[in-house]
Protein backbone atom coordinates (compact mmCIF):
# COMPACT_ATOMS: atom_id res chain seq x y z
CA UNK A 1 0.00 0.00 0.00
CA UNK A 2 1.24 3.45 -0.95
CA UNK A 3 2.34 5.51 1.58
CA UNK A 4 0.39 8.78 2.84
CA UNK A 5 1.31 11.44 4.91
CA UNK A 6 -1.59 11.40 7.35
CA UNK A 7 -2.06 11.72 10.93
CA UNK A 8 -4.67 9.55 12.85
CA UNK A 9 -5.95 11.57 15.53
CA UNK A 10 -6.65 14.26 11.87
CA UNK A 11 -8.52 11.46 10.63
CA UNK A 12 -10.66 11.56 13.81
CA UNK A 13 -11.11 15.72 14.05
CA UNK A 14 -11.68 15.49 9.94
CA UNK A 15 -14.02 12.86 9.34
CA UNK A 16 -15.93 11.21 12.50
CA UNK A 17 -16.15 14.66 15.24
CA UNK A 18 -18.25 17.05 13.44
CA UNK A 19 -17.53 19.25 16.65
CA UNK A 20 -13.56 19.96 15.96
CA UNK A 21 -14.56 21.65 12.63
CA UNK A 22 -14.76 24.78 14.68
CA UNK A 23 -11.24 24.50 15.01
CA UNK A 24 -10.67 25.34 11.18
CA UNK A 25 -13.26 28.42 11.04
CA UNK A 26 -12.23 31.82 10.35
CA UNK A 27 -8.29 31.33 9.49
CA UNK A 28 -7.60 34.01 6.76
CA UNK A 29 -5.81 31.54 4.54
CA UNK A 30 -8.97 29.56 4.17
CA UNK A 31 -10.91 33.07 3.62
CA UNK A 32 -8.52 34.09 0.91
CA UNK A 33 -8.63 30.30 -0.41
CA UNK A 34 -12.26 30.45 -0.76
CA UNK A 35 -12.47 34.21 -2.38
CA UNK A 36 -9.97 33.23 -5.19
CA UNK A 37 -12.03 29.67 -5.64
CA UNK A 38 -15.58 31.59 -5.65
CA UNK A 39 -14.35 34.07 -8.89
CA UNK A 40 -12.80 31.42 -10.63
CA UNK A 41 -15.70 29.06 -10.34
CA UNK A 42 -17.60 32.28 -11.73
CA UNK A 43 -15.10 32.62 -14.58
CA UNK A 44 -14.91 29.00 -16.03
CA UNK A 45 -18.54 28.35 -15.34
CA UNK A 46 -20.38 29.01 -18.77
CA UNK A 47 -23.84 29.70 -17.29
CA UNK A 48 -22.43 32.95 -15.19
CA UNK A 49 -22.39 35.22 -17.91
CA UNK A 50 -20.78 38.65 -16.61
CA UNK A 51 -17.51 37.55 -15.62
CA UNK A 52 -15.27 37.13 -18.51
CA UNK A 53 -13.25 40.19 -18.60
CA UNK A 54 -10.33 40.77 -16.11
CA UNK A 55 -12.51 43.89 -14.92
CA UNK A 56 -15.53 41.70 -14.22
CA UNK A 57 -13.45 39.04 -12.59
CA UNK A 58 -12.35 42.31 -9.98
CA UNK A 59 -15.63 42.82 -9.62
CA UNK A 60 -16.60 39.56 -8.66
CA UNK A 61 -13.69 39.40 -6.40
CA UNK A 62 -14.56 42.59 -4.31
CA UNK A 63 -18.10 41.42 -4.35
CA UNK A 64 -16.94 37.95 -2.79
CA UNK A 65 -14.01 38.99 -0.35
CA UNK A 66 -14.49 37.09 2.81
CA UNK A 67 -12.92 39.34 5.42
CA UNK A 68 -13.00 36.94 8.26
CA UNK A 69 -9.79 35.33 10.33
CA UNK A 70 -7.54 38.59 9.31
CA UNK A 71 -4.97 39.77 12.60
CA UNK A 72 -5.45 43.50 11.13
CA UNK A 73 -6.37 45.98 8.28
CA UNK A 74 -3.06 46.23 7.10
CA UNK A 75 -2.99 42.01 6.28
CA UNK A 76 -6.03 42.06 5.08
CA UNK A 77 -5.18 44.82 2.23
CA UNK A 78 -1.98 43.07 1.44
CA UNK A 79 -3.85 39.72 0.94
CA UNK A 80 -6.49 41.60 -1.51
CA UNK A 81 -3.72 42.90 -3.32
CA UNK A 82 -2.23 39.54 -3.62
CA UNK A 83 -5.46 38.27 -4.76
CA UNK A 84 -6.38 40.72 -7.08
CA UNK A 85 -2.45 40.24 -8.97
CA UNK A 86 -3.51 36.64 -9.03
CA UNK A 87 -6.72 37.15 -10.52
CA UNK A 88 -5.26 39.22 -13.02
CA UNK A 89 -1.78 37.12 -14.16
CA UNK A 90 -5.04 33.96 -14.44
CA UNK A 91 -7.34 35.22 -16.62
CA UNK A 92 -4.07 37.47 -19.13
CA UNK A 93 -2.76 33.84 -19.21
CA UNK A 94 -5.96 32.02 -20.42
CA UNK A 95 -7.41 34.79 -22.77
CA UNK A 96 -3.88 34.91 -24.44
CA UNK A 97 -3.78 30.46 -24.83
CA UNK A 98 -6.27 29.37 -27.17
CA UNK A 99 -8.55 27.23 -25.82
CA UNK A 100 -8.04 23.10 -26.13
CA UNK A 101 -10.92 22.27 -23.94
CA UNK A 102 -13.96 22.78 -22.74
CA UNK A 103 -15.02 22.68 -18.77
CA UNK A 104 -17.65 20.66 -17.72
CA UNK A 105 -18.26 21.02 -14.23
CA UNK A 106 -17.54 23.79 -11.89
CA UNK A 107 -17.33 22.82 -8.03
CA UNK A 108 -19.26 20.02 -8.69
CA UNK A 109 -19.03 17.06 -5.86
CA UNK A 110 -18.85 13.24 -6.95
CA UNK A 111 -19.68 10.39 -4.64
CA UNK A 112 -18.88 6.41 -4.65
CA UNK A 113 -20.74 4.58 -2.81
CA UNK A 114 -18.01 1.55 -1.65
CA UNK A 115 -21.20 -0.13 0.54
CA UNK A 116 -19.83 0.76 3.67
CA UNK A 117 -18.69 3.60 3.36
CA UNK A 118 -19.13 6.30 1.06
CA UNK A 119 -16.36 8.14 -1.20
CA UNK A 120 -17.17 11.72 -1.67
CA UNK A 121 -14.74 14.69 -2.92
CA UNK A 122 -15.71 18.21 -4.53
CA UNK A 123 -13.93 19.05 -7.45
CA UNK A 124 -12.99 22.87 -8.32
CA UNK A 125 -13.29 22.03 -12.22
CA UNK A 126 -13.73 19.60 -15.05
CA UNK A 127 -12.43 19.71 -18.17
CA UNK A 128 -13.14 17.85 -20.94
CA UNK A 129 -10.23 17.81 -24.28
CA UNK A 130 -10.82 17.26 -28.00
CA UNK A 131 -9.59 13.59 -27.64
CA UNK A 132 -11.90 12.87 -25.04
CA UNK A 133 -9.95 13.08 -21.99
CA UNK A 134 -11.10 14.01 -18.66
CA UNK A 135 -8.93 16.59 -16.43
CA UNK A 136 -9.90 17.39 -12.81
CA UNK A 137 -8.42 21.40 -12.40
CA UNK A 138 -7.38 21.86 -8.39
CA UNK A 139 -6.57 25.25 -7.72
CA UNK A 140 -4.07 25.81 -4.57
CA UNK A 141 -4.55 29.75 -3.87
CA UNK A 142 -1.12 29.73 -1.32
CA UNK A 143 1.00 27.41 -3.16
CA UNK A 144 4.18 29.39 -5.98
CA UNK A 145 4.99 25.91 -7.08
CA UNK A 146 3.73 22.37 -7.62
CA UNK A 147 5.30 19.00 -9.63
CA UNK A 148 3.89 16.39 -11.39
CA UNK A 149 5.46 14.10 -8.50
CA UNK A 150 3.18 16.06 -5.94
CA UNK A 151 0.31 15.77 -8.06
CA UNK A 152 0.86 11.50 -8.21
CA UNK A 153 0.85 11.16 -4.32
CA UNK A 154 -1.72 13.66 -3.44
CA UNK A 155 -4.34 11.59 -2.10
CA UNK A 156 -7.19 13.84 -2.79
CA UNK A 157 -6.19 14.00 -6.65
CA UNK A 158 -5.99 10.10 -6.78
CA UNK A 159 -9.54 10.14 -5.42
CA UNK A 160 -10.69 12.56 -7.51
CA UNK A 161 -9.20 10.91 -10.58
CA UNK A 162 -10.93 7.66 -8.57
CA UNK A 163 -14.31 9.15 -8.55
CA UNK A 164 -14.53 10.94 -12.37
CA UNK A 165 -13.57 7.24 -13.66
CA UNK A 166 -16.68 5.83 -11.82
CA UNK A 167 -18.77 8.24 -13.46
CA UNK A 168 -17.17 7.91 -16.61
CA UNK A 169 -15.72 4.81 -17.09
CA UNK A 170 -14.54 4.96 -20.84
CA UNK A 171 -12.74 8.19 -20.43
CA UNK A 172 -9.08 8.49 -19.97
CA UNK A 173 -8.68 11.14 -16.78
CA UNK A 174 -6.00 13.44 -15.21
CA UNK A 175 -5.20 15.80 -12.72
CA UNK A 176 -3.99 19.07 -12.41
CA UNK A 177 -3.04 21.40 -9.19
CA UNK A 178 -2.50 24.97 -10.42
CA UNK A 179 -0.19 26.77 -8.48
CA UNK A 180 -2.31 30.50 -7.82
CA UNK A 181 0.40 32.38 -6.54
CA UNK A 182 2.97 31.74 -9.83
CA UNK A 183 0.35 29.60 -12.16
CA UNK A 184 2.53 27.26 -12.30
CA UNK A 185 0.65 23.91 -12.75
CA UNK A 186 1.94 20.17 -13.23
CA UNK A 187 -0.46 17.01 -14.34
CA UNK A 188 -0.30 13.08 -13.21
CA UNK A 189 -2.49 10.81 -14.55
CA UNK A 190 -3.04 7.46 -13.01
CA UNK A 191 -2.63 4.47 -15.24
CA UNK A 192 -5.02 1.48 -14.88
CA UNK A 193 -3.24 -0.60 -12.77
CA UNK A 194 -3.00 2.60 -10.24
CA UNK A 195 -6.18 3.15 -9.99
CA UNK A 196 -7.09 -0.11 -9.47
CA UNK A 197 -4.70 -0.26 -6.60
CA UNK A 198 -5.77 2.90 -5.36
CA UNK A 199 -9.01 2.14 -5.10
CA UNK A 200 -8.08 -0.77 -3.08
CA UNK A 201 -5.78 1.30 -1.20
CA UNK A 202 -8.64 3.72 -0.07
CA UNK A 203 -10.78 1.17 0.61
CA UNK A 204 -8.42 -0.31 3.08
CA UNK A 205 -7.39 2.82 4.89
CA UNK A 206 -11.15 4.05 5.08
CA UNK A 207 -12.25 0.40 6.57
CA UNK A 208 -8.97 1.21 9.27
CA UNK A 209 -10.66 4.43 10.14
CA UNK A 210 -13.75 3.00 10.58
CA UNK A 211 -12.87 0.60 12.72
CA UNK A 212 -10.46 2.46 14.45
CA UNK A 213 -11.27 3.12 18.59
CA UNK A 214 -10.45 6.57 18.35
CA UNK A 215 -11.54 7.65 21.69
CA UNK A 216 -8.52 5.56 23.06
CA UNK A 217 -5.64 7.24 20.87
CA UNK A 218 -3.59 9.37 22.21
CA UNK A 219 -2.34 12.59 19.80
CA UNK A 220 2.13 11.82 19.63
CA UNK A 221 3.69 14.87 18.32
CA UNK A 222 5.24 14.85 15.19
CA UNK A 223 6.77 17.36 12.46
CA UNK A 224 3.29 17.78 10.51
CA UNK A 225 2.10 18.89 13.86
CA UNK A 226 3.70 22.36 13.23
CA UNK A 227 1.23 22.81 10.56
CA UNK A 228 -1.94 21.25 11.48
CA UNK A 229 -4.81 23.18 12.29
CA UNK A 230 -5.84 21.05 15.76
CA UNK A 231 -2.90 21.22 17.25
CA UNK A 232 -5.35 23.46 19.71
CA UNK A 233 -7.07 20.35 20.73
CA UNK A 234 -4.44 17.80 20.78
CA UNK A 235 -2.57 20.56 23.35
CA UNK A 236 -5.32 19.48 25.98
CA UNK A 237 -3.73 16.43 26.15
CA UNK A 238 -0.96 16.57 29.23
CA UNK A 239 1.52 14.78 27.00
CA UNK A 240 1.08 15.95 23.88
S1 LIG B 1 -1.66 18.32 16.02
FE1 LIG B 1 -0.43 16.55 15.39
S2 LIG B 1 -1.32 14.79 16.51
FE2 LIG B 1 -2.81 16.47 16.56
S3 LIG B 1 -4.17 16.07 14.83
FE3 LIG B 1 -2.60 17.49 14.15
S4 LIG B 1 -1.00 16.20 13.22
FE4 LIG B 1 -2.31 14.86 14.49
Amino acid sequence: MTTYLACPVKYRYTYLDPRARWLLKAKSYYSFGSTLHHVLQRFHDAGDAGVETTDEVLAAYEESWIDAGYHSAEEMAEAFGEGREILQRYVAQVQAKPAEAKTLFVERQFRHDFGDFVLIGRIDRVDEYEDGVLEVVDYKSGRESVSEDEVATDIAMCCYQLLLRTKFPDRKVRARIVALRSSDSAVHSLSDGEMVEFERDIAILAREILSENFDERRPVRKPMCERCDFQIACQQDPDF
